[in-house]
């Protein structure tokens, strides 16, 4: 989508700190990090967010997780665990409207989220 922040991203139109890239995802620090260790995967096609996912995204999606792991492992947080999260709609506080799956790790977080 021409307008959308993270397809740019996807794209090099704007910059980002890119830790990964392949044919299907990438993943870039948070600009706003929640903890020592706060990277967003994206799919590199545009999905608007997690309620759009079904069986024809199986392998972006499952792409997606296998990087968020293999970064947690690179960023040495996989010892200490990490959390994996998908924002969807108002109430969850999503603000991009590109599928994005936050990895957060580097410190203790609290159960239930705020
Ligand atoms: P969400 O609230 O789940 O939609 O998360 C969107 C995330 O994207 C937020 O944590 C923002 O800090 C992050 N974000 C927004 N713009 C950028 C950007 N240009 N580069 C990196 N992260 C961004």
């Amino acid at each position: 989508m021409s307008n959308c922040i993270f397809c740019k991203i996807v794209r090099d139109e704007i910059p980002a700190k890119i830790v990964h890239r392949d044919d299907r995802v990438t993943a870039f620090h948070d600009i706003n990090a929640q903890a020592p260790t706060h990277i967003l995967i994206v799919p590199n096609t545009h999905i608007r967010g997690a309620d759009e996912i079904s069986a024809a995204h199986a392998e972006t999606v499952a792409a997606m997780f296998t990087v968020a792991n293999a970064l947690a492992e690179s960023h040495g947080i996989a010892a200490s665990g990490y959390r994996l999260v998908f924002n969807v709609g108002p109430h969850a506080g999503q603000s991009v409207f590109h599928l994005h799956l936050h990895l957060l790790g580097g410190r203790r977080m609290a159960w239930p989220p705020g």
